[in-house]
């Protein structure tokens, strides 16, 4: 799976990207009425400083005030890989505690007696109780702060975006070396793995390979079955690459020419597919989207079979908002990235589904994803 837990070779993005990202996260602290956001590690602290640490029990926190210098409270052993992120660069107040201090009153230093304070949802529990007890005002999700940020992509992210695209798209056009009758699924994506890191990736993230009736089960990830000559298989597969950031993409495959039931389903889904990338513009409802992929599979008899939400946004993490799910009405605008991906699922028998990774530009929307979407026979 590559490099280890270490991401070392994880880059990073100019130091003024996370200058103008913790501005912008300062001035919605603001907005929303806070003192300060508390933001743990993980994709969060990712976006904002670029750090890539994994801590649990001891506290690493980048807490951002919604006036005056960000401050990062860390361990002091992890203080050497922090400074080497663009922490180190970008002037933020470093407080660097040894067990037996107390990092939290060290968090909340130079912030007004009782703060408002926002923690980040990834947050452990173990630092928001102890944090909660030091201020008399309830703690509250920073949420709509680091959603608001993380859900609209600066260019430097959009860039990020589609080279890890056309990643993914070197893999899925190499299909054919590896995805053969009498082969399992698990060997397959075993070599699926070793393509996505050698085409760019740090690491596979996921690696989906549902032949025959296993294609029928979207949550399916890959077994010892043996794929058989008629199957249809649905390949779904995705990483992070350069900054962190996340491919995703799926095609279907075949190795003869299917029967015509399967045939015509797998018509109706790129259809459908189609229609909601070409529903996707600026102020359009999330809900719109997914509504649009449904309303195509059900008009042809297919709405039961398609089982899951259209889309998830994707950044950082594989599955970020905005969600393309019924009930969820924000609207979309220029800068968000998300998947659309419908499905069809025959229970026990097929399944095919269809993703790309689409970015909402001015100009409409941009699939980063080109591979052919017609069922692939190889
Ligand atoms: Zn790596
Ligand atoms: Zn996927
Ligand atoms: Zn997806």
């Amino acid at each position: 799976m590559g490099h280890g837990d270490t991401h070392t070779d994880i880059s990073r993005f100019d130091t003024e990207v996370y200058a103008d990202r913790l501005r912008r996260a300062a001035a919605l602290t603001a907005a929303a009425g806070l003192d300060a956001i508390v933001v743990g590690t993980g994709p969060d602290l990712q976006y904002l400083t670029g750090a890539v640490a994994d801590t649990f029990e001891r506290l690493t926190a980048l807490v951002v005030p919604a006036t005056g210098t960000p401050a990062v409270v860390t361990a002091r052993l992890e203080l050497a890989s922090l400074r080497a992120s663009a922490i180190g660069d970008l002037g933020l107040t470093v407080r660097d505690w040894v067990d037996g201090d107390d990092p939290y009153a060290l968090a909340l230093q130079g912030l007004p007696d009782d703060p408002a304070l926002g923690v980040s949802d990834a947050l452990p529990a173990l630092h928001v109780i102890p944090l909660a007890q030091r201020t008399a005002q309830p703690v509250t999700l920073a949420t709509p702060v680091l959603r608001e940020l993380r859900m609209l992509k600066d260019p430097a992210e959009l860039d990020a975006l589609r080279t890890a695209g056309a990643a993914i798209d070197r893999v899925h056009a190499r299909m054919g070396e590896w995805l053969r009758p009498g082969r399992t699924e698990a060997q397959v994506a075993a070599d699926i793995t070793a393509a996505i890191v050698a085409e760019g990736h740090h690491r596979a993230e996921f690696v989906i390979v549902g032949s025959g009736p296993n294609g029928a089960d979207p949550h399916h990830e890959q077994s010892d079955r043996v794929i058989q000559r008629d199957d249809i298989v649905v390949i779904d597969i995705g990483g992070p690459v350069g900054a962190g950031y996340n491919s995703d993409c799926t095609r279907t495959y075949c190795f003869t020419a299917p029967p015509a039931d399967i045939a015509e389903a797998y018509a109706v889904l790129e259809r459908a597919q189609a229609a909601a990338v070409a529903a996707v513009r600026p102020g359009a409802t999330a809900q719109s989207i997914d509504a649009a992929a449904r309303n195509v599979l059900a008009e042809a008899g297919l709405g039961e079979y398609f089982i899951h939400r259209t889309g998830h946004g994707i950044g950082l993490s594989v599955h970020e908002e905005p969600y393309i799910v019924a009930g969820n009405t924000d609207r979309l605008r220029s800068g968000m990235a998300f998947s659309v991906e419908p499905g069809v699922y025959l229970p026990g028998r097929w399944g095919a589904r269809l993703e790309d990774i689409v970015i909402l530009t001015d100009e409409g929307p941009e699939p980063v994803n080109t591979r052919p979407r017609t069922l692939t026979r190889l």
